[in-house]
């Protein structure tokens, strides 16, 4: 039996982080995994910009409203539902991915949590569990399936090195040559031939 686990940003929908940056002009938002491998220093200092700026949960969410998944994404992910189960695997939050949830189909979603207090101001967040995308595919071994795995960022080779199968998909240059073991794509009818290629069943994109 076989599982699909899928990153989000930069897979299915657009960085937040880094729509949020445009809109408010605050250029170190822009920064993300990409950028910092590591996810808590990063977070660390998105909370301390915010803080700053006195922005909260409430103008992040009003960018969130406006924003939809990359073109292609939802018939992608429908057509990857056929052929799998499927998870999808993202750093990001609760609070944040819920409108894209809906446009998406409302697949499974294992990600993190914010603490936001009654003014909106984003205090804290809770990290589901330390290197979550790795432990998450352990889980599924665990469980008896073989895992399949696309992402585009550092903070999912560990997902795509503990999975029977690896898949970039639109990543940077740099993270493609510093990975070199993993097949590298940028359309989603190139994502699905991965897909079929990696599966043990004869499968059709
Ligand atoms: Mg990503």
């Amino acid at each position: 039996m076989e599982i699909a686990c899928l990153d989000l940003e930069g897979v299915l929908i657009p960085e937040i982080w880094i729509r949020f940056a445009e809109q408010t002009g605050i250029e170190e938002l822009k920064a993300t995994t990409r950028d910092i491998p590591d996810y808590d220093e990063l977070m660390k200092m998105r909370l301390s910009i915010l803080e700053k700026h006195g922005l909260g949960i409430r103008e992040i969410q009003a960018v969130i409203a406006e924003m939809a998944p990359m073109p292609g994404a939802r018939s992608f992910i429908d057509w990857l539902r056929e052929h799998f189960q499927v998870v999808i695997l993202s750093d990001t939050f609760y609070e944040f991915a819920q409108p894209f949830m809906r446009q998406l189909g409302f697949p499974t979603l294992l990600c993190h949590k914010l603490t936001v207090a009654e003014s909106g101001h984003v205090e804290d967040y809770k990290i589901r569990q330390p290197d979550p995308k790795r432990c998450s595919v352990q889980a599924f071994h665990s469980l008896n399936y073989r895992v399949l795995a696309a992402g585009d960022s550092y903070n999912d080779t560990s997902m795509l090195s503990e999975a029977e199968a690896g898949i970039l998909f639109k990543a940077p240059d740099n993270v493609i040559a510093e990975f070199p073991q993993f097949p590298a794509v940028d359309t989603y009818e190139a994502l699905k031939m991965e897909f079929c290629k990696a599966s043990e069943r004869d499968l059709n994109p």
